[in-house]
């Protein structure tokens, strides 16, 4: 078994792959587009985003779905088996989450490896192997990894991901320690944390996810918690090797998650640069760089308008691990009975959809949803995470129709 944060053959090194070439490209378009798309989608959004039939809206966020950085992880990914036909393509641990695309990966042979930690298969690769690097990115010490095995590397880390990186290295090389707010079990933030050790291997982070958390190191920053309990809190799993919160809780520069609430990372912002301001009466010791994506805020935006209108209930599609998916759910609770589903059999009828809930769990909900009453005049909403393609919002569509009563040739009608 091999975790080990250093390269130790450089010699085999191999450079990256491009296998983004034009007569590859135009296949893997038609081949996505024939496995994602939905017409369905299209119509309604070409209707100004809402369709009433009968005595049933439904209503789509204006932003949902694949952004930019998953469609292009996506088309990577389907791109090599095309240019490596007969090769092993291994992939480091999901392409994005979402089962569905996933599962095609997975039907193409594209085997997924182990993403927290480096296994016995890691060692196992050869330089007649492709490796494809997820949306999210991968932790360095896998990538010299993978290099040091001479496989090839397909890097389908998406653009704003490596923004944040860039960030926290040179909080590294400015001797700051980057408090990162993020999942500690995401495959993105434990890519970041790796990148804040450095190109030098010396740098430090810290990573939060809570409110509370925060308010914890603010406590520490002001003197009133002691190294140890600080320790105790947060254990390795959150600090960089040989944190000492006495030597690294000086200079602090604030990164997040992409995927992240908007308005939580700004208010962590706002606490941890207010407390060094009280413990050091300026803020020389402070920066902060705003990394959340521009997909995740469009998404966050375009739920908060369409809550702005009165609808009955919000369905979020999307992978129940996806960071972004799980904030819109959270936007939607505050404001009306909201569902996470992953697809459309989520819907077991009228008076029971199957949600997963912030606690992680699968559950039958059949509170709220006796308002689908068929003869009781409805608004469905409907809005899906960066990684939820548009025909699981279609088959969601037809499936609301379905149930109340509505003829699916009504839909495809629409002009
Ligand atoms: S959600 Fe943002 S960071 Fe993640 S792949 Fe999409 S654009 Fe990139």
């Amino acid at each position: 078994m091999s975790d080990s944060p250093v390269s130790k053959n450089p010699a085999k090194k191999r450079k990256r792959i491009n296998v983004r070439k034009p007569d590859v490209m135009a296949k893997v378009e038609a081949e996505v587009e024939g496995h994602y798309k939905s017409s369905i989608v299209e119509k309604i959004r070409a209707n100004g985003g809402s369709v009433t039939l009968g005595n049933t809206t439904i209503k789509l966020a204006k932003q949902f779905g694949f952004c930019y950085g998953v469609e292009r992880a996506i088309d990577l990914a389907y791109a090599s088996r095309k240019v490596f036909e007969d090769k092993n393509i291994y992939l480091i641990g999901e392409i994005i989450h979402n089962p569905e695309v996933n599962r095609q990966l997975s039907d193409m042979n594209i085997v997924s490896l182990p993403w927290e930690q480096m296994d016995e298969q890691y060692d196992a690769l050869t330089d007649d192997d492709v490796v494809i690097v997820p949306a999210f990115g991968a932790p360095t010490h896998f990538v010299e990894k993978i290099e040091e095995r001479g496989a090839g590397i397909v890097d389908t880390t998406c653009g704003d991901v490596m923004k944040v990186w860039r960030r926290v290295k040179t909080y590294a090389k400015q001797g700051f320690t980057s408090v990162i707010h993020g999942k500690a079990g995401h495959e993105e933030t434990l890519a970041t944390a790796s990148h804040a050790l450095g190109v030098e291997k010396n740098g430090n982070y810290l990573i939060i996810l809570t409110l509370a958390d925060t308010d914890f190191v603010c406590d520490y920053i002001r003197g009133n918690v002691s190294d140890e309990v600080f320790m105790a809190k947060f254990g390795e799993k959150n600090v960089s090797p040989g944190f000492d919160p006495k030597l690294h809780m000086n200079q602090i520069g604030v990164a997040n998650q992409t995927t992240m609430l908007k308005s939580e990372t700004e208010e962590i912002q706002r606490r941890i640069q207010q407390a060094i301001v009280d413990r050091d009466s300026g803020v020389e010791n402070f920066q902060v760089f705003d990394t959340i994506c521009g997909a995740t805020q469009e998404r966050q935006d375009a739920l908060f308008e369409m809550l702005e209108d009165k609808m009955d209930i919000l369905l979020v599609v999307g992978g129940y691990n996806s960071s972004n998916t799980t904030h819109l759910v959270e936007i939607g609770e505050e404001e009306l009975p909201t569902f996470f589903i992953r697809n459309a059999e989520c819907i077991d009828s009228l008076e029971q959809i199957v949600h997963y809930d912030l606690e992680k769990k699968e559950e039958i909900r059949s509170d709220y949803t006796s308002i689908l009453d068929k003869d009781a005049a409805v608004t469905v909403g409907i809005t899906a995470g960066a990684s939820c393609p548009n025909n699981l919002i279609e088959a969601t569509v037809l499936r609301i129709c379905e149930l109340r009563g509505i003829d699916k040739s009504q839909m495809l009608e629409l002009t």
